[in-house]
């Protein structure tokens, strides 16, 4: 078992498989960046899984493979299928933006993908155009369908922002409910390379907003889960990541890892430490010390108040 240095377990690994993306959302990479971190510097799917199988031997039950857009890496599913053979019963996520679904979900779906996560923020096409600076919306739908069409498990995530998609939030829960698909609101989060004038809402503004078309009642916390959950009188639930509140990181289970093979232990904190060059020279136990070191200093909370991160959340994977 993973426990870091405030005594948190820490089962939940979340892996970038890439930084880049085919949208430029407002609020994460509204420009294309100077330069990609070139291809050869990427670790492997065979050097990722390496590091992977690491952390499962050491207690980890989750993974989330993310990016920048996860389905942009060429033979993500033969990534997928090696997680999923080594242990069956690993709770294997993707987060994707959904626009290379169409093509993608069958064969995710048949290597041994269980759930995605996928970005939603509009359901007018110009407003999703104008957010992810791309005519996306049709396309996305397409590959939300196909999704659940072939059998993949769907959650929603929704970054409501003053001014831009405020008027849709009942509309997306309501397109969610109707579905049967979970949908989490995220408070926008201030990073160095977010569009300047992004300005995101609170939770509490989220609940009012909400609270126009339903009422609802706030859920008992579940684990270590990032989201507070809230449940209509129908018994749909509903999420909000709430990472401005004072106890987020009390629950913290989790740690990041980049494309490149950095080990990040928290999003807005700047220690990490690399494994690449332990993976790359098949040293096991010195990849499994770097990984206990980088847990021993995971900070208690997130310095976000200090430091405004500069890495950014395609680096990092959200
Ligand atoms: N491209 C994929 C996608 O968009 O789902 C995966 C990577 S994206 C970085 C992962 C998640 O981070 C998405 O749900 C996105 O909405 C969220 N995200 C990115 N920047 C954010 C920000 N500044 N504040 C809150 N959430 C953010
Ligand atoms: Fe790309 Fe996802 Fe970032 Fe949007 S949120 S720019 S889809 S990585």
């Amino acid at each position: 078992m993973l426990i870091d240095g405030h005594n948190r377990v820490v089962d939940y690994l979340r892996v970038s498989v890439t930084e880049r993306c085919n949208f430029r959302c407002q609020y994460c990479m509204p420009e294309k960046p100077f330069s990609w971190v070139p291809k050869e510097n990427l670790l492997t799917y065979e050097e990722l899984f390496e590091f992977v199988k690491v952390c499962i031997d050491e207690g980890v039950k989750k993974v989330r493979i993310t990016g920048g857009e996860p389905l942009l890496r060429e033979g993500l599913e033969h990534f997928i299928a090696m997680i999923a053979q080594y242990k069956e019963d690993i709770d294997l996520a993707l987060t994707t933006n959904a626009y290379l679904l169409p093509q993608a979900a069958q064969k995710l779906k048949e290597a041994g993908l269980k759930r995605i996560n996928v970005s939603l923020d509009s359901l007018k096409p110009k407003i999703a155009e104008k957010i992810a600076q791309k005519d996306v919306l049709q396309t996305v739908l397409e590959g939300i369908d196909k999704a659940d069409e072939v059998g993949l498990k769907i959650k929603v995530n929704c970054v409501p922002m003053q001014g831009v998609n405020d008027d849709e939030l009942l509309d997306i829960l309501d397109f969610c409910k109707q579905r049967g698909y979970t949908v989490r609101f995220i408070e926008f989060m201030e990073n160095q390379q977010a569009l300047m004038t992004t300005k995101g809402y609170t939770s509490e503004e989220i609940q009012k907003i909400i609270a126009q078309k339903y009422h609802f009642v706030k859920c008992e916390r579940k684990g270590s889960s990032p989201s507070q959950d809230y449940m209509l009188d129908d018994g749909y639930v509903f999420g909000i990541i709430e990472p401005h509140k004072d106890d987020f990181c009390a629950t913290c289970n989790r740690v990041r890892l980049t494309a490149s093979g950095v080990l990040i232990p928290c999003l807005y904190f700047e220690d990490a430490q690399s494994i690449k060059e332990a993976i790359q020279n098949k040293d096991i136990q010195k990849a499994t010390q770097i990984l206990k070191n980088v847990l021993a200093n995971k900070p208690e909370k997130n310095k976000w108040s200090q430091e405004t991160s500069s890495r950014a959340f395609y680096e990092t994977g959200g």
